[in-house]
């Protein structure tokens, strides 16, 4: 089910091929499909390899992160000619691609056939190829079995159901983008910019008149005349301010109010070690007839409710709600003093932008793109009295069950910025459409007019790309710097004494073994190994040996690659060898005593083994490098770990990161499987694979007898690993209207030139964020645009375009910028934020950080939308979780004080949160805590003949446990099934298979598959939580007097720990900051 395999269907045009999902029929996976487009001028330019992704220095934020501060200057004005990095030139002839994608047009043959300009420029205007190229589409459709529901299905949306373009030949099309009733009237996009000349993507704004909000007494940011070349690095500050603003301190005293806080709490901003004591008696109460909970199988102490319990009615409706963004909900301020109960039921969905429903329901998937505030500020000084981050997170290379694919020889994009057509361009008539990102007018060209859906010419407006904010374009050689490569797979382990001794070697090579015919790929398909102790091992894989042969290169100062024609071979044509080798590799080693490790120079020989294509390079490490260039030495003090001071999170060579830029010039990722039980300095090896766009794996602890339940989660991870989708040689670029301005990048990459990301392998479980600012007043917009396109070479070796779109608001209040905070989003770039300041400064001042976050949002909040100034700690609805997902950030690994984390542990913690999807990132955060001894069938899923319970979700408290429950906790990567001592005797042999609660075995990790209604729903329940996710989580079955049963409790978020505030403290320490 999981390879890419696609299937053309002559029916339409239309190609139906797979996406690869996990899973892909499961609710929750993407059906939507959405025109998308990737920018063409991928390219760019030179590659420097020092200073690489910090290219100024900002106040706040900076650190690792790849910063930018982007010049003023359009980068596309000039010299066109930009060639993409090192790779060597070589420009298919144009029609090469594109006579075979367009045998099946059928719209007459026209003029010319498609110019083949540069790259960048290759749409001269007014010689738009005409030619016989019509283009077909394709469709993906889901691999999996089920269907995704039924509104997301099917094809692109029905041809006459958009009311978007007016009748041929009638006067210019308007679109009116806000729902009818709300905020101002529609205006058509300035017509200034009609035909501009040649204005920049990114110049200015067409108009720029002065902001409509007025600046509030009390302007923190800097002022928007900032000089353009400073300006992101000040925005940057701004945005930072948000987090860390100092002046808030001299806002004007709110009048104090009278409030729950015990008298005596003592707090400064920062969440030092000091902490308040328990106010008395508040407790989190849980209304009378609590989802999943009865009432009175409450055990724990109840205490006096210290505050006043709303009535359920409407909060405990709108808090299940949460996540349909209702409008008229999104500004109910919520004391959160009071107001306990906020957490939906169900896992909180992202904001509806405002936009008129017709372009709504364009809309990319907020699964795909995201952005932080669904309502825009129109300008800096808003954004900036708001305290809140802007900026955008994507999952741009997610599974998806459906995705249209265009086939055509003409893309069609803004001759002025290079923006895709989409959804929401506007048609002036039907021969020219305005850009929605630069404003510039375009014409259509002549075969864009046929529609290849329903087969009508004249209609530019229901084309699929126009129809659809996500969408897949096969791209024509002008997109090509070379012949697209082959997928080449190269494998690299460590067989130090160490490492034998894991047993990891076995699972590996039996994974691969039982993977190899699914690898991604085509005939051209290549594969090598390398394994390495103090020396390094080379296998000659050359057709006609009886075996492998193996070749030793000891001298590892200067590594060399003996016989290179001969360790990278044709998987098809050589199989047997290779299964011949991975069958013998784990025996080979097993009475090695070298201990030394020479990773380094392993690396180096791997690098250049895959320099002339390019690829992926899988490594296999279990401690620390000890010969050789790269080699490191322990930095791990264990009675450091308690204290947020001094720890080693910057890497201590920059050889990895030096190796990863060389890779990433070569369209080589290195992605790093970590499996040790010593400290291995991962913020230095995971540079590694940051740098070079590849992922890290940490398996702690690794070991196949002591730790078995690792090596089913190996298992699982290398075989989605294997199978999954990969593209190679990619870029992605993400541009946005003008007056917007992205400055900071987050995730594993290479920022190549201003805003060009270099991914040398782009994978469907990466995410990524960057980091905006409103560089120009968006004065007369209604709404902007974001586009992300990604340009990658699939492993069938076609050159491929996906481009997402998505289309947001402009507001000029204060109190609609708050209504359209996405809070996930918001945590999600914070974090993102926060790791980077943990690296550049001190882990406190990151922690700092996100306290202030949340305190400077609701001051500002407070003191410039409230009109009535209530006692108590009132938030914004949409912002209502926001302290409580801080309050998890700040206990979570990457981020927690205490002897908890080990340093490795910490920092992969931090290498997941810069490079998961938020989905991930927020459960790994926040996990699910279900009630599962009671699953019923009412309101269940039901998907393939399963039948999946859905039980609501209860806050993360101690409270919300009662001894004769069992409770699942689902933490993302790892579960916890805690059993109540009293827990019902029918779930315990119902579903745990054992008589009694006591003989419940202190390690179980796996539920038996028996016959019993119970068990079957407990299992389905946790297989499907588990089929959504790329990697596999541990089940943890704990009871009372468990030596987990800490891990299970640290994560309950609203509780105090030894070393954390509860949930209410920390309510109660953001009031007294914001009141102040
Ligand atoms: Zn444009």
């Amino acid at each position: 089910m999981l390879s890419g395999c696609e299937v053309t269907v002559k029916q339409n045009s239309l190609v139906y091929s797979n996406g690869q999902g996990y899973s892909p029929s499961v609710p929750g996976s993407y059906s939507h499909q959405t025109p998308a487009k990737v920018p063409p001028h991928q390219s760019s330019g030179q590659y420097n390899y020092s200073g690489s992704q910090n290219v100024s220095q900002l106040n706040n934020y900076q650190g690792p992160g790849q910063t930018l501060n982007r010049p003023p200057v359009a980068p596309f004005s000039g010299s066109p000619v930009q060639q993409t990095g090192p790779v060597p030139q070589v420009l298919l002839p144009a029609l090469q691609n594109s006579a075979a994608v367009s045998s099946a047009g059928s719209f007459p043959p026209g003029a010319s056939p498609p110019v083949l300009s540069n790259w960048q420029y290759s749409q001269t205007p007014g010689s738009q190829p005409v030619g016989s190229q019509t283009s077909h589409l394709a469709h993906v459709t889901g691999t999996g079995s089920a269907q995704p529901p039924s509104s997301l299905s099917g094809n692109t949306n029905p041809p006459g159901n958009y009311q978007y373009a007016a009748s041929p030949g009638g006067p210019p099309l308007q679109n009116s983008y806000m729902k009818p009733g709300s905020a101002p009237p529609p205006v058509t996009q300035p017509l200034t910019p009609l035909h501009p000349p040649a204005r920049p993507p990114l110049g200015p704004p067409p108009v720029g008149g002065p902001p409509l909000t007025r600046p509030s007494t009390l302007i923190a940011g800097p002022p928007n005349t900032q000089s353009l070349l400073n300006s992101a690095a000040n925005r940057e500050g701004c945005c930072s301010s948000a987090i860390n603003c100092k002046y808030l301190s001299s806002l004007p005293l709110a009048t104090p109010h009278p409030s729950p806080a015990p008298p005596n709490l003592k707090m400064n901003r920062s969440v030092g070690y000091s902490y308040p004591t328990l106010p008395p008696g508040y407790q989190n109460t849980s209304p009378p007839g609590a989802p999943g909970m009865q009432a009175s199988a409450l055990q724990y102490p109840d205490g006096s409710k210290h505050f006043h319990q709303p009535a359920l009615g409407t909060n405990h409706l709108t808090a299940a709600m949460g996540g349909l963004s209702l409008q008229q909900e999104g500004l109910r301020p919520v004391n959160l003093l009071q107001e306990r109960n906020i957490l939906p039921m169900t896992l909180l969905k992202a904001p509806v932008p405002n936009l008129h429903e017709d372009i709504q329901k364009l809309n990319c998937n907020p699964e795909l793109f995201r952005c932080t505030l669904t309502n825009i500020p129109q300008t800096q000084a808003l954004l900036n009295k708001a305290k809140l981050p802007l900026g955008l997170l994507l999952h741009p290379f997610k599974d998806l069950s459906q995705l249209p694919v265009v086939t055509s020889s003409t893309i069609v994009r803004c001759r002025s910025c290079r923006t895709y057509i989409n959804p929401f361009v506007s048609f002036l008539d039907q021969r020219r459409w305005k850009c929605n990102l630069c404003y510039r007018v375009n014409d259509v060209p002549e075969e864009f007019m046929y529609n290849p859906v329903t087969r009508v010419y004249g209609e530019p407006h229901k084309r699929p790309e126009v129809q659809n904010a996500t969408i897949e374009f096969m791209a024509p050689s002008e997109y090509m710097l070379r012949p697209p490569q082959p997928p080449v797979y190269l494998f690299v382990f460590d067989v130090s004494h160490n490492a034998i001794e894991t047993g990891y070697l076995n699972t590996v090579c039996q994974t691969l073994l039982d993977n190899l015919d699914l690898l991604p790929g085509n005939t051209r398909t290549k594969i090598g190994f390398i394994t390495f102790d103090s020396t390094i091992h080379f296998y000659s894989l050359q057709e006609g040996l009886s075996q492998p042969q193996m070749l030793i290169v000891s001298d590892i100062e200067d590594v060399f690659i003996p016989m290179p024609e001969n360790l990278l071979v044709n998987l098809n044509e050589n199989k047997e060898l290779i299964q011949d080798l991975l069958r013998t590799l784990p025996q080979m080693f097993t009475k090695s005593l070298e201990t030394q490790s020479a990773l380094g120079p392993a690396l180096q020989a791997a690098f250049k083994l895959m320099s002339p294509t390019g690829g992926r390079i899988s490594v296999f490490q279990t401690q620390l490098p000890s010969v050789g260039m790269g080699a490191l030495k322990s930095r791990e003090e264990p009675n450091q770990r308690a204290t947020a001071k001094d720890i080693h999170l910057t890497p201590s060579t920059d050889f990895y990161k030096k190796l990863a830029l060389d890779c990433s010039g070569q369209q080589v990722a290195v992605d790093l499987f970590l499996l040790s039980g010593q400290y291995s300095d991962l913020a230095s090896l995971g540079c590694i694979s940051r740098y070079s766009a590849g992922s890290v794996y940490y398996y702690q602890s690794y070991h196949h007898k002591h730790n078995p339940v690792q090596v089913e989660k190996l298992q699982k991870e290398l075989k989605r690993y294997l199978t999954r989708k990969i593209g190679f040689e990619a870029v992605m670029r993400i541009r946005c209207t003008k007056g917007l301005s992205i400055h900071t990048f987050h995730g594993n990459f290479f920022v190549r030139s201003t805003d060009l990301l270099s991914l040398p392998n782009v994978n469907p479980d990466a995410g990524y964020a960057v980091q905006m600012s409103v560089e120009e007043s968006l004065t007369d917009m209604q709404v902007v645009s974001f586009q992300s396109a990604l340009l990658y070479t699939s492993s069938k070796g076609e050159r491929r375009i996906r481009v997402h779109t998505m289309c947001l608001p402009v507001v000029t209040t204060l109190s609609d910028v708050y209504l359209g905070a996405d809070v996930q989003a918001i945590t999600g770039l914070l974090a993102n934020m926060a790791v980077d300041r943990s690296v550049s400064a001190t882990l406190s001042d990151a922690r700092d950080a996100l306290v202030n976050a949340v305190i400077d949002s609701l001051s500002a909040y407070r003191s410039s939308v409230l009109s009535i100034q209530q006692p108590g700690l009132m938030a914004p609805y949409s912002l209502r979780l926001f302290p409580l997902y801080v309050l998890a950030l700040l206990k979570q690994k990457a981020f927690q004080t205490g002897t908890n984390a080990r340093l490795d542990e910490r920092i992969f913690t931090m290498c997941q949160v810069k490079n998961q999807p938020l989905v991930y990132l927020m459960l790994m955060t926040h996990p699910s805590l279900y009630r599962v001894d009671n699953l019923t069938d009412e309101g269940a899923l039901n998907i393939n003949d399963r039948t999946i319970p859905q039980p609501p979700i209860l806050q993360l408290s101690v409270e919300k446990l009662s001894r004769d429950g069992a409770y699942l906790m689902d933490a993302g990567s790892v579960m916890f099934l805690w059993i109540g001592k009293n827990c019902g005797q029918s779930f315990i042999s119902q579903v745990l298979g054992v008589p009694n609660y006591g003989s419940v075995p202190q390690n179980m990790t796996h539920l038996p598959e028996l016959e019993t209604a119970e068990s079957i729903r407990t299992i389905a329940f946790i297989s499907w939580l588990r089929e959504q996710r790329p990697f596999f989580p541990i089940l943890y079955i704990v009871k009372d007097d468990s030596p987990l049963k800490s891990s299970f409790l640290q994560n309950m978020i609203e509780d105090r720990t030894e070393s954390a505030l509860s949930y209410y403290e920390f309510l109660l320490h953001i009031q007294q900051q914001v009141n102040k």
